[in-house]
């Protein structure tokens, strides 16, 4: 039960991931150049990984809140240890809402358990 609790305060719940069909996934993503770990990221319904949503950001706290912060949207999204440039942030038209654009081949996906 205790479990069940934890469990769903870590999956963000609102009109995003309705819309999307309610499965959400949290992925460890990693560098491909250097193997670092970059961010936990929650995956909502089915489908490739194009972008990442700023408010989908889990970890680490550095990249929490930057659909807050305007005057990081022009920043990219490097390796911290070896400083590649894995993704590109943008607006998603659709939804109007910061998102970074993924650089492909940059990063690596592993499904959180
Ligand atoms: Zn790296």
């Amino acid at each position: 039960m205790i479990k069940k609790f934890i469990k769903s305060k870590l999956i963000k719940r609102d009109k995003y991931r309705s819309s999307r069909g309610g499965d959400a996934r949290r992925l460890d993503m990693f560098c491909v150049q250097c193997q670092a770990f970059v961010l936990t990221y929650q995956k909502d319904g089915h489908g490739s990984l194009l972008r990442l949503y700023f408010d989908r950001i889990l970890a680490p706290t550095a990249l929490l809140n930057l659909e807050k912060q305007t005057d990081l949207t022009g920043k990219p999204l490097t390796c911290l240890q070896c400083g590649a440039i894995l993704a590109m942030p943008y607006i998603y038209e659709k939804e109007q809402r910061p998102a970074f654009r993924i650089i492909q081949a940059t990063i690596i996906k592993r499904l959180k358990k």
